[in-house]
């Protein structure tokens, strides 16, 4: 089983590396600037026994996006499991945000996993297999001031994800996003720590997740235990959004 995961040299995206090669998978790593710590996590996973390569790509250009699938094809074989992981924010009030700050939140966590998921979704139709997992974000499902940017973007992958898993569901396919809380890893932080103590009162389990935590949740929607489970999205959010 191949997995490749994007925006995978730090972070969430680096501790869902290390669990697939602990489960045998082999990986493949996309990264777009980090080249170094993306070897670094590329070493850790050969040395867990699997196959494993880096891949820089910015996924939020679909030319590039071509290019990844294919040098992945040709260096470690078709991706049987994809995970859209990449994210970046541009966080500002309504009223003072760029259209560029808009553009390249929506360009790098929403119209990455359309080019990926479409460059992944030949080979996975072909084999009647394949496994999709999202990386969403509970702002994606109840917004957050001052990222309207990056929760329409978390939003618009919940839309997708259940379409796809819709359209797919017949070849064997399943989609599946996981909406993170607050995880600690570079993107959180940046905060300021009045931001950090006010999130961690939101959170019923009283505390920041780790990147750890949510690589479990996406190692479950990528096995087969989740095999009757599609078009989901599952917070793993210390019970922030529980309703
Ligand atoms: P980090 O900022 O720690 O890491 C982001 C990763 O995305 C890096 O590996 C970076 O690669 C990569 N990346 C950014 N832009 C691109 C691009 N254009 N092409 C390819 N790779 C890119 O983020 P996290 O690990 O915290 O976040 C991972 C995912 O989880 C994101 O989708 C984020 O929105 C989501 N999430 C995170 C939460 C949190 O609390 N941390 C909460 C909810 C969701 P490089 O360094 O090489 O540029």
């Amino acid at each position: 089983m191949l997995a490749l995961v994007t925006g995978a040299s730090r972070g969430i995206g680096r501790a869902i590396v290390l669990e697939f090669a602990r489960n045998g998978f082999d990986v493949a790593i996309n990264y777009n600037r980090s080249s170094e710590s993306a070897q670094k996590i590329c070493d850790e996973a050969v040395a867990l026994g699997v196959k494993a390569g880096i891949f820089q790509a910015d996924v939020g250009d679909s030319e590039q996006v071509k290019e990844l699938f294919s040098k992945v094809k040709a260096s470690l074989g078709a991706v049987n499991v994809l995970v859209n992981n990449a994210g970046i924010t541009r966080d500002n009030l309504l009223m003072r945000m760029k259209p560029e700050d808009w553009n390249a939140v929506i360009s790098t966590n929403l119209n990455a996993a359309f080019y990926c998921t479409q460059a992944a979704l030949r080979d996975m139709a072909k084999a009647h297999y394949g496994r999709i997992v999202n990386i969403a974000s509970v702002v994606g499902l109840v917004g957050n001031a001052g990222q309207a940017n990056y929760s329409a973007s978390k939003a618009g992958i919940i839309g997708f994800t259940k379409s796809a898993a819709r359209e797919y569901s017949a070849r064997g396919i399943t989609v599946n996003a996981i909406a993170p809380g607050f995880i600690e890893t570079d993107m959180t932080e940046i905060l300021k720590p009045e931001m950090k103590d006010s999130i961690l009162k939101s959170i019923p389990l009283g505390r920041i997740g780790k990147a750890e935590e949510v690589a479990k949740a996406v190692m479950f929607f990528a096995g087969e235990d989740s095999a009757y489970i599609t078009g989901q999205v599952l917070a793993v959010d210390g019970g922030m959004t529980m309703c």
